[in-house]
């Protein structure tokens, strides 16, 4: 029997382009090398970390925030066992439910480690038995997974990665972070939350530098309110593990420091996952950082081997996956599938939370573009204020000459859904006027950003 399409991972890219390819009626097998479905985004990262960080915000809510409605919640105490165990209960469920939907597609899930033979062949080992699968196309959507640092060798107990960051047994005294971006500061907050006392160490003169200035200057100082220090501009050169710990050497221009603390986590990016799986054997060009280099419609150098998700260019994000998954499929079939890499919103899940989508102010400057900008305070916004999440701001970014908006950035509680109403705005090429004459329901966070689209239209009415 030969398959039309056997994906090689499991993830959200893979998952998503095996349920796409069978709609389209290829017969269609994934072959995924992990006790679940789901991918690293379902077991080890954006599902769990998220299961914590709701866990541990509830928990400093009710330790700083509950006093100012009149709630007296003294004595209150995290059971970190019972936290573990519900974040696992939500990834279990959710498994299953990709379970059910490689079923009800009549999607063949083989189980093991698949190594492509070459363009119509991918051999399956590690499993109930080794099989070779005859396929017409293989796509490969196998991911990426943790990077170190030479000096750290990753241990689980002194020196994490965020695999071991999301599963401790207890709260630790210390932690040092080193990493500032999306996963430092999303683990170092569900950490800090629950007591930890957590040190980030970046090498950039700021935090989570991909968002616009004004807004990680902001969302720095409110972490710092949360009790996370921060080490910006400081490089950590070596590190010695002591009988409490670990202690760093760090540099920060020409000054030097030590910093201890009981347990390190490492999160300086990640790389793609292409060990084993023989790609390059089978003609498969790499780029320069080792990720498998593809066309316009996702196909590789070699006829009939696709790839998508982590293990191309292109941000490190499940949704980016998925959409090159529906995309990928789609051009196999002769449709016109498309990525509009311009607007893939960002968000890191802190307190309150950070998103975006398309240009930063400074990058529309640096494209040639005369910017308009509205920043809209969420102090000014009756929702927040009543919620008492009032901290942070929304940014519209437009083009002068053609009001065409070019970028937004939110930093507020929800931030990742109110991105949304942007990404929508750009994906239909919308203006900051479109945004600011759209009717958004009293009272709503929602208002923030059509408030920010006055601003930026020079119009402002709540400020
Ligand atoms: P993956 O999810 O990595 O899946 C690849 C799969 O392929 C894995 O199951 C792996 O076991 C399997 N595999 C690899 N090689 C083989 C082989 N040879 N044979 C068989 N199987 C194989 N992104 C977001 O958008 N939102 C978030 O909130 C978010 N949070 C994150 C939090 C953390 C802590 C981390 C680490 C990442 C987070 N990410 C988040 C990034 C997100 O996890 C990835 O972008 C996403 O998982 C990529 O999907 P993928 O399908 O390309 O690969
Ligand atoms: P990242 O690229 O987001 O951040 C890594 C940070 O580490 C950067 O700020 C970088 O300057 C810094 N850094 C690199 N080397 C360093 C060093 N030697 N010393 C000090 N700082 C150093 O990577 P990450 O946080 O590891 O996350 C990996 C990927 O997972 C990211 O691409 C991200 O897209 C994805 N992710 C996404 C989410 C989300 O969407 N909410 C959450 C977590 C992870």
């Amino acid at each position: 029997m030969e398959f039309d399409l056997v994906v090689i991972g499991a993830g959200p890219g893979g998952y998503t382009a095996a349920i796409k390819a069978t709609q389209l009626g290829m017969k269609t097998a994934i072959v995924e090398k992990g006790k679940n479905l789901g991918g690293t985004c379902l077991n080890v990262s954006c599902i769990p970390s998220k299961a914590l960080l709701y866990s541990s915000e509830l928990f400093h809510e009710a330790q700083h925030g509950f006093k100012s409605h009149g709630i007296k919640a003294e004595g209150v105490t995290m059971d970190v066992a019972a936290m573990m165990k519900r974040k696992d209960g939500v990834v279990r469920k959710m498994a299953r439910g990709i379970d059910y939907l490689m079923n009800k597609n009549g999607i063949e899930h083989v189980s093991g480690f698949g190594r492509i033979v070459n363009a119509g062949e991918v051999e399956v080992t590690g499993g109930e038995a080794a099989r070779t699968l005859k396929t017409k196309r293989i796509l490969i959507a196998t991911g990426s997974s943790v990077s170190g640092l030479p000096f750290l060798e990753f241990d689980g107990e002194t020196v994490l990665s965020s695999d071991h960051a999301i599963a401790l047994g207890q709260v630790p005294e210390s932690m040092i972070v080193i990493g500032g971006g999306a996963i430092g500061l999303e683990l170092g907050s569900v950490w800090a939350r629950l007591g930890t006392k957590v040190t980030v160490v970046e090498f950039l003169p700021r935090i989570a530098a991909i968002f616009d200035e004004d807004i990680t200057h902001a969302l720095q100082k409110l972490l710092q309110k949360q009790g996370l220090k921060f080490h910006l501009g400081t490089g950590v050169e070596s590190a010695e593990k002591t009988k409490t710990g670990i202690k760093l050497k760090a540099t920060k221009g020409d000054k030097s420091m030590e910093l201890e603390a009981e347990k390190v986590l490492v999160a300086v990016g990640r790389k793609p996952n292409t060990d084993g799986l023989d790609a390059t054997e089978a003609g498969v060009e790499l780029d320069e950082r080792g990720r498998i280099r593809t066309d316009a419609e996702w196909q590789t150098n070699v006829p009939g081997i696709y790839a998508i998700g982590d293990v191309i260019a292109g941000p490190m994000l499940a949704h980016k996956a998925e959409q090159e998954a529906v995309a990928a499929v789609e051009r196999m079939a002769g449709k016109a599938g498309r990525v509009n890499y311009d607007t893939i919103p960002w968000v890191i899940y802190t307190a309150p939370e950070v998103a975006a989508v398309g240009l930063t102010e400074a990058e529309a400057k640096e494209k040639g573009h005369e910017v308009s900008v509205g920043a809209f305070p969420f102090q000014a916004n009756g929702r927040a204020v009543a919620g008492a999440h009032a901290d942070g701001l929304a940014m519209v970014i437009a083009d002068k000459a053609t009001d065409r908006v070019l970028g937004a950035q939110i930093l507020s509680a929800n931030a990742s859904e109110l991105i949304a109403e942007a990404v929508l705005l750009m994906e239909f090429d919308g203006s900051a006027e479109d945004l600011a004459r759209t009717i958004h329901a009293h009272p709503t966070m929602s208002e923030g950003l059509r408030e920010a689209a006055h601003m930026a239209m020079g119009e402002p009415l709540h400020i």
